[in-house]
């Protein structure tokens, strides 16, 4: 499957991990939209034994944070962080639990989700004109832009395979002269559907044994008769 979903597809992370949803705000997350509709403040006597712990670690990391400031090391950069200002009190307690309701824009029911939560982390505030894709309605980049992009990316790999020459290695495409160990897998050639059965280098720098020992897993479960066969290789080096 495709891999996560980022606005713009570029990765990251939200700030919402450690700040609170606004009402009104518009956010993405995994290819759809939704509105932040209310945020609702739960009572401190309702708070969950969690929060309590919670509370506490961030009095004491204000406390240390205080301490740490006092007396800082030689060139020191002190970052802000939410809790810089906070009084210690529960009413003003920056990261006391919050609940967001959202509204999926493509409809349906309301989402209700609690907050402070690692999840927020993936739950991007978007702009409100956050590109839209014109053939199937989902935020920017769309399956069908990660789809283009992953087959322009295997393409790119297979041309790079093509190019392998007779007796190259399949992993660094560097030749394989008689003094290099090398190993080569009989058979179908997994990496490239008719290509000659593919030799690896056998050493540690640039990647090739361990590349070939990732192919290895492969060409077992391909080959379950093969691999049987004791001793294809000679002796294996450790
Ligand atoms: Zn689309
Ligand atoms: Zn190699």
């Amino acid at each position: 499957m495709a891999d996560r979903w980022y606005p713009m597809g570029v990765p990251s992370f939200s700030r919402l991990a450690h700040e609170v949803p606004e009402p009104g705000m518009l956010v993405a997350h995994d290819r759809a939209l939704y509105r932040v509709i209310v945020v609702h403040e739960d009572h401190p006597a309702n708070w969950a034994e969690k929060d309590r712990n919670r509370l506490v670690q961030n009095r004491r990391a204000v406390e240390e944070r205080k301490r740490h400031r006092a007396r800082p090391l030689p060139r020191e950069v002190f970052y802000p962080s939410p809790l810089d200002g906070w009084d210690g009190s529960e009413e003003t307690w920056p990261n006391r639990p919050r609940g967001v309701e959202l509204q999926p824009m493509a409809g349906g029911k309301r989402l209700h989700a609690g907050w402070p939560h690692p999840g927020w982390a993936y739950w991007y505030p978007v702009d409100e004109h956050h590109p839209v894709c014109a053939s199937c309605g989902e935020p920017f980049p769309c399956r069908e832009v990660d789809a283009a992009k992953e087959a322009a990316r295997q393409m790119v790999k297979v041309e790079k395979l093509m190019a392998v020459g007779p007796s190259c290695c399949w992993h660094c495409g560097e030749p394989i002269t008689s003094r290099q160990g090398a190993r080569t897998f009989p058979g179908e050639n997994l990496l490239l559907p008719g290509g000659p059965s593919p030799s690896f280098h056998q050493r540690k720098t640039g990647g090739c044994l361990y590349a070939a020992k990732e192919y290895e897993k492969k060409w077992r479960e391909a080959n379950p008769d093969l691999a049987e066969t004791a001793d294809l290789f000679g002796p294996a080096d450790a």
